[in-house]
């Protein structure tokens, strides 16, 4: 390391001007403390920050790096699509073949391109509002579905609790129409749909979650989902904004096979720029508008650059990058759940398709509440340790660890020799 001082000033800076001085919350390191780095550029599976820093990337922005950084076809996607003018608001060739990928590889039959997972959530949600004329909206607390207004109830305790707002901004009247569940509970689903069923528009579920760590749906649970909202005239959403083309090259979906009535997409499909999706029946689709009655819309929807970026991704996205990530997942699982069991911090890797966190505790993670038992002071001196050794881990023990076709065996071994230094250093935190 030759020092964070230049991360340090920007920081500073940026504290001026930006609230917290990031876009982002989770930028901040504020679960695990110190100074965000910076970054100056990234390639391949390395990022470099500004003080001339390298790490390995464990983030892979958040899921959408799965080519790796600047990726040879990606970087000239990009650059052609700049030359041709970066925006028309008028539609594009671009548009027509990344909603022809989407529905290649997944169960949708129509997508509406927008700019955010945010944007899909809120527009799928109006959507399933729209379509069935029903007001309640049915999400699992630790499932994130992006910062919209109603979503934002996670507080959920006990069954079927309808739901206070999290975050002030938030009214009472905003989140009154969501009812907040356990993950995974059966009997509290069944419970809110013999109470609301017939006020119920939608359930929206992340289609395995990942940001409470990686909590895999139990098996049947999907499809119980889906047969209640079959029975009560609801709609499934599925959010795969993260999983999407991510645990599989058909997302969630291509490993437990049950479709939603609508799913969103997202993370991956932008290649790096700022792209999401939602889609689903024809049916149900078509009553968006200027088909049908329901608005949405977007200036930079479909944005040329984006299309260009997201498609060169996906058609890169081939069987063997998924086989390759998975292989690369299973040796820094490995490796890191070696260290912390040969030093004795207790942990758990939990796995989904080529996604999987460890969570600092050794109770089977099934829900948000089991996840928030975790050690995350230890997590804090895990992340911490590796930072110091050039592997960045995600700033937060809630988090996937993501990996990209271009974690290399350089890059995986430098990953690996890192683990040993950061359990020991969770070790000497204790419980
Ligand atoms: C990231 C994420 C979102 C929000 O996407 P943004 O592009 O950050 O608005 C929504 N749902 C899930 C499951 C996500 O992981």
């Amino acid at each position: 390391m030759t020092g964070i001082d230049l991360s340090q000033q920007l920081f500073d800076r940026a504290g001026e001007v930006v609230p917290g001085g990031v876009n982002s919350p989770v930028r901040a390191f504020r679960a695990v403390g110190g100074t965000p780095r910076f970054i100056a550029s990234a390639r391949g599976p390395y990022l470099t920050d500004v003080d001339g820093n390298e790490y390995v990337d464990l983030i892979c922005s958040w899921g959408p790096m799965i080519l790796g950084h600047a990726h040879p076809a990606v970087v000239e996607a990009v650059q052609r699509a700049a030359e041709r003018g970066t925006s028309y608001g008028a539609p594009t060739p671009g548009e027509v073949e990344l909603a022809e990928e989407i529905v290649a590889r997944t169960p949708v039959d129509k997508v509406r391109l927008v700019n955010s997972g945010t944007e899909a959530t809120m527009s799928a949600i109006r959507l399933a509002r729209g379509f069935t004329g029903r007001g309640k909206v049915v999400k699992f607390a630790g499932c994130y579905h992006g910062h919209v207004d109603a979503l934002l109830a996670a507080a959920g305790s006990g069954v079927a609790t309808l739901a206070l707002p999290d975050t002030p901004g938030v009214t009472g009247a905003t989140t009154a129409d969501t009812i907040v569940l356990p993950y995974n509970d059966v009997p509290a689903v069944e419970l809110a749909f013999g109470e609301h069923g017939h006020e119920i528009a939608c359930v929206i579920t992340e289609a395995c979650p990942c940001n409470m760590g990686v909590v895999p749906p139990e098996p049947n649970f999907n499809r119980l989902l889906k047969s209640l909202c079959e029975r009560y005239g609801a709609l499934l959403i599925l959010d795969e904004v993260l999983t999407g083309f991510r645990a599989s090259r058909s997302g969630w979906y291509g490993l437990e096979g049950v479709p939603g009535d609508l799913m969103t997409f997202g993370k991956v499909m932008g290649g790096g720029l700022p792209a999401a999706a939602f889609g689903g029946r024809a049916d149900v689709m078509d009553h968006l508008a200027p088909a049908g009655p329901v608005y949405q819309a977007g200036t930079l929807s479909g944005n040329p650059l984006a299309t260009a970026a997201g498609l060169a991704t996906l058609r890169n996205a081939t069987e063997e990058v998924y086989e390759g990530i998975a292989r690369a997942a299973s040796v820094v699982a490995r490796a890191a759940t070696e260290a912390l069991t040969k030093e004795g911090v207790p942990h758990r890797l939990q796995v989904a398709g080529s996604l999987f966190s460890i969570f600092f505790t050794d109770e089977p993670v099934l829900d948000f509440a089991a996840a928030q038992r975790q050690n995350a002071k230890a997590y804090a001196a895990f992340f911490h340790a590796a930072l110091d050794q050039g592997v960045y881990l995600p700033p937060s023990a809630y988090e996937v660890w993501f990996l990209s076709a271009a974690h290399d065996d350089a890059a995986l071994d430098r990953v690996v020799s890192a683990m040993p230094g950061a359990a020991r250093a969770a070790a000497e935190v204790g419980d």
